[in-house]
């Protein structure tokens, strides 16, 4: 018999995870902290809980989607949290993107108690959660991840066992620092061919199969063309990890220059108003230095 599977935190991410796990035939409970976000569940079949430990109460494996490190604190170990419900030997998978240094402190919370616990923080977009072709960077006990590997298959694709606990977080923030500064060099480039008057689809077109292909050009560039602002990854949560980022980039004492960059110019946009907008809105700061907007005729 499968294990029973509770997931927290219906979001933009965590809704197609646990979409993609009812439809794999998993047994399926949820809490959300917005509870109108778990009627299409109990609509699809799965059942509902009334806080992180009556859903822990009622799983074997307990995934978790939230925000940032105080959340994932929060609905682990708070007063109403997975610790004071789960059985021993139960098994937590934290996707969220958080500390690497505070993921090892909840790993031995819970171990404390006798329950399991893995780092899988996910890349592939909200299209990769609804399509179940995440990429899982996972950290923990092998023999953990063995028994996590059914779930991992329904929601990703490439599951990659990187290390002990904390070592997938660490793998995400590296994950972070490929994204942010592509998307930068994407920005500069369409405020070039904006300003040199090229005809920016054939320009994406051009280049997208060539040596500067990749998934932030192929899924969000167009995204920019059209001024398209909807977030796949808004610019906060963004701003969240390159905080993570300089943070560890400290405490190692390496330099981070483009991550420093890209913090800075998402800070205009926060002052601006913006963080609610997807991660490709990044242009917009080059856009209000260069004083040329990207899309116009
Ligand atoms: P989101 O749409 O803002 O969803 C956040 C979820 O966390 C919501 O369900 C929210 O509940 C819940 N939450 C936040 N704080 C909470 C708390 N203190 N207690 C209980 N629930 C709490 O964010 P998302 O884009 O799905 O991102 C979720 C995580 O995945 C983040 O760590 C993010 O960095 C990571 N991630 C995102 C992407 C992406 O492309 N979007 C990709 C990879 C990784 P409410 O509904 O009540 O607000």
């Amino acid at each position: 018999m499968s294990e029973r599977v509770g997931f927290i935190g219906l979001g933009i991410m965590g809704r197609g995870m646990a979409r993609n796990l009812l439809r794999a035939g998993f047994d399926l409970c949820v809490w959300n902290r917005t509870a109108a976000k778990m009627e299409e569940f109990a609509k699809a079949g799965a059942r509902t809980a009334a806080d992180p430990a009556d859903l822990a109460a009622q799983s074997d494996i307990i995934i978790t989607c939230v925000s940032d490190t105080p959340d994932v604190e929060e609905v682990l170990l708070g007063e109403r949290g997975v610790i004071h419900g789960a059985q021993p030997g139960a098994l937590v998978i934290d996707t969220s993107t958080i500390s690497p240094q505070a993921t090892k402190v909840m790993a031995a919370r819970l171990a404390e108690r006798g329950i399991h616990m893995l780092d899988a923080p996910i890349s592939g977009g909200s299209e990769g959660a609804e399509q179940g072709t995440l990429s899982i960077m996972v950290g923990g006990d092998a023999e953990q991840v063995a028994r996590a590997m059914p779930v991992f298959r329904a929601i990703g694709k490439t599951i990659t066992h990187v290390g002990g606990h904390g070592a997938g977080q660490m793998v995400k923030l590296v994950n972070q620092i490929l994204v942010v500064v592509t998307m930068l060099g994407i920005s500069e480039a369409l405020v070039f061919a904006q300003a040199g008057g090229l005809d920016l689809e054939k320009t994406l077109q051009a280049v997208s199969g060539g040596a500067a292909g990749s998934w932030m050009l192929t899924h969000r560039a167009p995204q920019v063309i059209r001024r398209d602002w909807r977030p796949g990854f808004t610019i906060d949560l963004q701003q969240k990890d390159l905080r993570l980022v300089l943070e560890a980039a400290d405490q190692l004492g390496v330099p981070a220059l483009g991550t420093g960059l890209v913090f800075n110019l998402y800070r205009v946009l926060q002052r601006a108003g913006l963080g609610h907008e997807g991660n490709h809105a990044l242009v917009k700061a080059l856009e209000r230095l260069a004083g040329i907007t990207v899309g116009e005729r």
